[in-house]
């Protein structure tokens, strides 16, 4: 079977139907091990910046940064690459910037921290916009965003850092920007946000998370944490059919895009961008080129009338078996 996937590897993400999926990946570090799969994806749907800043002795400074973030983007251009800013807090942290607390899941976490530090979220700024220069390929995302004030004062020190370059001599267009859709209040202000943003980026391990009061990481309960609850899939399908709705485009980059049943799902409910670690996308892209969009989208309406996570899994793999 690994054979067969492989081969598959440079074969459109296409369902049978003919309806074509984006898939993109996660990527943190080893930029050229996924360089390498340029040709069988979308892009980067999600670099996550703080993991290389927990490999550091101190937060690397705007060169060090302008290094990192450039050889992304130029491994990867004219593809479109997703910068995340900071996510640290929650069970993130770096060494030389602990943070001590009862709660960290909820706690100071993400923008949060970086809206509270802007000189750390300007250095990081400025140095996405100077490695950008003439590749124009960067998109910035905004993680943890629980209120559009949150949103607002992230793009003025955007409009800022790029103010600065200019007055340096180094002019850059304003890239595209999104917001992390996984904190549940923000699928109740859609709206207001779409008014913001350029796209929505779902995910779906925190909004799993913080929808079913459930910390991720906690092995007491990880029996709970489930992606597969009937009450996060009602909550995706609402926010794809209301983020189809304002226009916006949305990707989902939690692990659910890089599950093949979770992939079908998300397929099923309207989401055409999935991003996911680079191991998943040889299942994921199979899964896809299997089933035919419409048992996708009759999958989710079956799944949906479900009424415990048990339910929903013991259809998933009874139907995964059956397309294989
Ligand atoms: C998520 O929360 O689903 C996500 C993609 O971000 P992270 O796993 O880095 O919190
Ligand atoms: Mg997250």
């Amino acid at each position: 079977l690994t054979e067969v996937l492989e081969h598959e590897q440079d074969l459109p993400s296409e369902t049978p139907d003919g309806h074509a999926m984006a898939l993109m990946v996660n990527t943190g570090l080893a930029v050229d091990a996924v360089a390498s799969l340029k040709p069988r994806i979308g892009g980067v749907g999600l670099y996550r910046t703080e993991v290389p800043f927990m490999i550091t002795e101190r937060f690397p400074g705007e060169q060090e940064q302008t290094r990192l973030y450039r050889e992304q983007l130029e491994s990867f251009a004219p593809l479109p690459v997703v910068m995340r800013t900071l996510d640290i807090g929650g069970d993130k942290d770096l060494p030389y910037f602990p943070i001590d607390e009862a709660n960290p899941f909820l706690g100071w976490r993400g923008i949060r921290v970086t809206l509270d530090h802007p000189e750390v979220l300007m250095v990081q700024l400025r140095a996405m916009l100077r490695a950008s220069q003439d590749l124009d390929n960067l998109q910035i995302l905004l993680p943890m965003i629980t209120n559009v004030d949150e949103v607002d004062d992230a793009l003025r020190l955007l409009d800022r850092a790029r103010a600065e370059l200019a007055e340096e001599g180094v002019a850059v267009p304003r890239p595209r920007v999104g917001v992390m859709i996984e904190v549940p209040a923000t699928l109740y202000q859609l709206g207001a946000l779409a008014e913001r943003v350029d796209f929505f980026s779902v995910g779906s391990n925190d909004l799993t998370q913080y929808l079913l009061a459930v910390d991720r990481n906690n092995p007491r309960v990880a029996d709970l944490y489930d992606a597969c609850h009937p009450a996060v899939l009602v909550a995706l399908a609402r926010l794809a059919e209301e983020a189809a709705a304002l226009g916006m485009p949305t990707s989902v980059c939690g692990e659910l895009a890089g599950d093949p049943a979770g992939a079908l799902l998300l397929m099923g409910m309207g989401f055409e961008v999935l991003s996911m670690n680079a191991p998943s996308l040889p299942r994921v892209r199979a899964a896809i080129r299997r089933v035919p969009l419409a048992d996708a989208q009759a999958l989710v309406a079956e799944t949906l009338r479900l009424g415990s996570p048990a339910e929903v899994r013991g259809l998933l793999n009874r139907r995964l078996e059956a397309w294989q």
